[in-house]
């Protein structure tokens, strides 16, 4: 198995193959996988159903990833460790799990303290937003959003590193802003792999529509002025 295979099963899952689940699950057969590549097929297999929007199976294939690190005593800063954190966390905003908003903490902690990875926080900390746009409060989340575009465009040290995630930010806050209009329509729009996964490991270049399109997944629990009016 070579990363040219990996990388052919990437391009067979954003192409939306049906065949690409059963791809990746022949590479599982293989014997000679390494322990860190069987949970990367796992976790493959996660975003490979998430995207065909079978959140069950999703679901099973991301405890087998876990259960896989377990076994193999994955150190808890290793990479697919981190990538699975990520998963877990990007899958509980798409299926507006009622514990999104702390899977996203958790992916949040991990990031900071095990990974040490600034960027990663980043990612983490708008994730966490639309989670609490979707279970908790619409204006908290634009608040919090906000503050992170605010330490994106500062272009100044120790955040200048945050500058690439600036136009994912302003289209997810763009998103949540056109979600507190009332009566807005909500066109389906791309549906980008998640940034710090397998399918898209980097977390340095993402789609600039992926927060947006996990912000489109799910109605805002509002608590902004424009639905607070009598009787709407
Ligand atoms: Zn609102």
């Amino acid at each position: 198995m070579t990363a040219d295979d990996l990388s052919h099963l990437r391009v067979a899952i954003l192409a939306g193959n049906p065949q690409a689940g059963d791809l990746v699950r022949r590479d599982l057969t293989d014997n000679g996988i390494t322990p860190a590549a069987r949970v990367d097929r796992h976790l493959l297999l996660t975003e490979t159903h998430q995207r065909q929007g079978r959140i069950a199976d999703a679901r099973l294939a991301l405890g087998e990833a876990s259960a896989a690190a377990d076994a193999f005593n994955l150190p808890a800063g290793d990479p697919c460790r981190t990538a699975l954190f990520a998963i877990r966390a990007d899958l509980a905003v798409w299926d507006g799990h009622v514990e999104a908003v702390q899977v996203c903490t958790r992916y949040a902690e991990q990031a900071r303290d095990l990974a040490q990875d600034l960027l990663r926080l980043a990612h983490a900390t708008a994730l966490r937003s639309v989670a609490i746009y979707h279970r908790d409060s619409c204006a908290e989340a634009r608040r919090l959003l906000g503050i992170l575009h605010e330490r994106a465009i500062a272009a100044a040290a120790p955040t200048e590193a945050l500058t690439v995630l600036a136009p994912m930010i302003e289209r997810g806050l763009s998103a949540m802003a056109e979600g507190c209009r009332p009566g807005a329509a909500r066109p389906p729009g791309p549906v980008p792999p998640l940034p710090g996964g397998v399918l898209k490991p980097s977390v340095a270049d993402p789609d600039p529509d992926y927060l947006a399109s996990r912000v489109r997944q799910h109605p805002a629990r509002h608590t902004c002025a424009a639905f607070s009016t009598p009787g709407r």
